[in-house]
């Protein structure tokens, strides 16, 4: 370090080098990810079966990480030095999906890696690799996760169990394939990126009767059907519009197969989709009152619940900035943020400490535009490897830049 040097440059200045030297060792693990990717994808296993898939890829690390059983069939380790770790996620599920791509290395047991975990899985391993050869500054957790696609969330566990603390994960990292992002480019972005998702069950209870004398009857037909078109406009009433949020009825029940039969009860499931914990709490009141108010017009009682899943998905300011540096120092070109109202579980980490989640934009071979996530043929070509690896790398390096820096802070105020 020069004398002009400050603490924070001459960090940057050694994370400058770790990077251009991981990614040199990477670019040599990246034919050993490909046979790796093709043979996780060629035998998948499903949410809470994911035990052969993670005993695979423990395998390929065996002599440079330690592994530890979390979430059942999930895995962490740590390599690097002592001291704060930054955490990389590997989902390990793939879906019950008959896959429909035709590929020589195509799975054939009814399940399919159609939402890219198998691509996730060996860009983390070329990367643990790549970090086993150079002097990391900082640890990189590998955090092989169970169960993203289904619940009990497999992140929930892991936080739930402490895995992170027992390591020293102090910032966690994902990276996910897109094909909504143009292909070769990664959508960063500070902020919501996912929505919290909650299911909402209404139920309206009255007192049945016959069609023809409805007077006689507290039928709930009518209210519920009415809930179901009003609801919506609950976020309309609650949620400023420049902030997105939704309410969507999946389920709706009345009566059973009689024209002439007034049923006593009627049910409701909705999803419903916010992007900050007030909406959150306040969509869901609007909705209480909404349906008790509209269960007492109709003479009718109404039991509301809510079954709450992920919380809001937000990637950290300077995590997401200090990633989208790094990746243009890499070259890659930034895509906009890619936002929805869709849920991933990688927002339990996001809620415990700062996290970071990119979209890698990818293309599937033989098919433009690209399918969908969890589409039969959904299959990114071998580019995807690579770019979700380097999108890891990014994050990594934003958040070792980050344990270095305060660790200098810490320093100065002894
Ligand atoms: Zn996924």
């Amino acid at each position: 370090m020069t004398s002009t040097d400050s603490p924070a440059d001459s960090t940057r200045t050694t994370l400058t080098r770790i990077a251009g030297e991981l990614r040199s060792r990477l670019d040599e693990q990246l034919s050993d990810a490909a046979a790796l990717r093709r043979r996780i994808h060629s035998d998948p296993r499903i949410s809470g079966m994911e035990y052969d898939t993670r005993d695979i890829l423990v395998s390929e690390l065996a002599g440079i990480l330690q592994f530890d059983e979390v979430a059942s069939a999930g895995a962490i380790g740590r390599i690097g030095p002592d001291g704060p770790a930054v955490g990389i996620r590997a989902e390990l599920d793939a879906l019950p999906v008959h896959e429909s791509t035709g590929v020589e290395f195509a799975a054939s047991n009814g399940a399919m890696h159609a939402c890219g975990h198998d691509v996730h899985q060996a860009a983390l391993v070329a990367l643990i690799r790549a970090a086993a050869q150079v002097d990391l500054p900082v640890a990189i957790g590998a955090v092989l996760q169970p169960r993203e696609e289904t619940y009990p969330s497999g992140a929930l566990d892991i936080v739930e169990e402490k895995a992170l603390e027992k390591i020293n994960v102090t910032h966690m990292i994902a990276a996910h394939v897109h094909p909504g992002v143009p292909a070769g480019t990664i959508a960063v972005g500070a902020g919501y990126i996912n929505a919290a998702a909650d299911e909402i069950n209404i139920v309206l209870r009255g007192r049945g009767g016959h069609g023809a004398y409805p007077h006689t009857a507290a039928d709930p037909v009518t209210a519920i059907a009415q809930l179901a078109i009003g609801l919506p406009e609950a976020v309309r009433r609650t949620v400023d519009p420049m902030s997105p949020a939704l309410l969507s009825v999946g389920t709706l029940r009345a009566g059973d197969s009689a024209a002439n039969v007034l049923p006593s009860e009627a049910y409701l499931r909705a999803t419903m989709r916010t992007t900050s914990n007030e909406q959150r709490i306040d969509l869901f009141e609007a909705v209480r009152q909404m349906a008790e108010g509209t269960a007492a017009a109709y003479g009718l009682s109404a039991d509301i619940s809510r079954d709450s899943g992920e919380p809001v998905l937000t990637n950290h300011k300077e995590l997401a900035e200090g990633a989208e540096a790094w990746l243009g120092a890499m070259g890659h070109d930034i895509a906009e943020p890619m936002r929805s109202l869709g849920a991933d579980d990688f927002s339990y980490f996001c809620s415990v400490m700062p996290s970071l989640m990119t979209f890698v934009g990818v293309e599937v071979e033989g098919c433009s535009p690209a399918p969908s996530l969890h589409d039969p043929r959904f299959l990114p070509t071998e580019r995807a490897i690579k770019d979700v690896a380097h999108a890891m790398l990014a994050g990594y390096l934003a958040g070792a830049e980050r344990i270095l820096n305060e660790q200098v802070d810490e320093e100065i105020n002894r």
